[in-house]
């Protein structure tokens, strides 16, 4: 089943596309309703053997497989330790409790005192605009996040975005998610009317995992729309390895670009998939080339399920010491680390005794 879209619940948020653009809609709409949903299934795609299947194939822990065909394709088959079919593929190690692994370890209940927002930063607020994602990446620290209390009607944001009205100093909101680009056009062009009508803010800031992992999300009437809006755009894209970044992800950026979108990225570090200081560098690189800067590398949080992926701050040190001696200061992502309570993300700076 496709979780259930905010188009769903509004079924009269109507926009006018011309026959081309209706054609782009349907085409990655489809693309996300043939995405892989179970372990097993995927694992076939990927032509690995019954036998090997029977060792790989792990319970889901109530966080379902979720993968679209765009992204299997960037996969190696028959390769186990593929850093992309090790971010969406469950593994046993999801059922081993660990002290100190939470399923809020940032606390995000607490600053959420009005559904679907979180103010937590001076300036910014964040608008959990959609419910769902076009990819469950094992590692989410939202995987535990009740979502489905959550679920927006354009009611909801209306209400929401009264509430954030009332904050003077608000001149950037960011819509993350789920995914915001999970949303249809009809709907996400609806909310971003809603967020036009707020005179003090400047900036839009889409959070979202879409154009790399469903390029062709990127339709040219989503572009329109962004490149019209009298905000300034930013879209923060979610890569995690240059493998993860084909021709039609380029092409995706390349169009962003074109609409006067800036670009920037943010990576999870993971144990077994970017943890290395060759594949960061190699990330950077590839995310370069395709018109992106690294913004942030966040330390993994705490999160329940997630324990083998966890990398130390040490050891984030010691690979910031590394992008920061091979890499020109432009391509080298800030590590940061996200504690409850703090007005900002923790800044981690290279290790220095050398
Ligand atoms: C990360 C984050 C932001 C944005 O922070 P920046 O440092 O501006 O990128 C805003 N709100 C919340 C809740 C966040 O977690
Ligand atoms: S796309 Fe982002 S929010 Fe969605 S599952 Fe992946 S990491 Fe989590």
């Amino acid at each position: 089943m496709i979780p259930e879209t905010v188009a769903q619940v509004e079924p009269h948020a109507q926009v006018m596309l011309n026959p081309e653009q209706d054609a782009e809609e349907q085409q990655w709409r489809q693309q996300l309703a043939q995405s892989v949903r179970s372990p097993k299934a995927l694992l076939q795609q990927l032509q690995f053997s019954d036998q090997q299947m029977q060792q790989l194939v792990a319970d889901e822990q109530g966080f379902n497989t979720l993968a679209p065909p765009a992204y299997i394709a960037r996969m190696q088959p028959g390769n186990a330790q593929d850093p992309l079919l090790l971010q969406v593929l469950p593994q046993a190690a999801e059922a081993i409790a660990t002290p100190d692994f939470i399923t809020d370890p940032l606390a995000e209940a607490q600053f959420n005192p009005i559904p679907g927002v979180v103010h937590k930063y001076h300036g910014r607020a964040l608008l959990i605009a959609a419910g769902h994602c076009a990819i469950n990446c094992r590692y989410c620290f939202r995987r535990h996040y009740p979502y489905n209390e959550q679920q927006r009607s354009r009611k909801q944001w209306q209400d929401s975005l009264k509430h954030l009205a009332k904050d003077p100093y608000l001149e950037e909101i960011i819509l993350s998610g789920g995914d915001p680009l999970a949303l249809t056009n009809p709907v996400l062009f609806a909310l971003l009317d809603e967020i036009e009508k707020l005179p003090q803010v400047k900036r839009l800031r889409i959070h979202s995992r879409l154009p790399v992992v469903l390029p062709d999300r990127i339709t040219s009437a989503l572009c329109q729309r962004l490149q019209n809006s009298p905000l300034q755009v930013i879209m923060v894209l979610h890569c995690n390895h240059g493998q993860e970044i084909d021709d039609a992800v380029e092409q995706a950026c390349q169009k962003l670009h074109q609409a006067d979108i800036s670009l920037l990225n943010q990576t999870v570090l993971l144990n077994h998939i970017n943890a290395d200081a060759d594949v960061l560098i190699a990330l950077s690189k590839r995310l370069f080339k395709a018109r992106v800067l690294p913004y942030y590398l966040h330390l993994p949080d705490h999160v329940a399920g997630t324990q083998h992926f966890f990398v130390s701050p040490r050891q984030g040190q010691d690979l910031m010491a590394e992008l920061q001696t091979r890499l020109p200061g432009y391509l080298v992502p800030r590590l940061v680390k996200e504690e409850p309570g703090r007005a900002y993300k923790t800044l981690i700076a290279a290790c220095t005794l050398s």
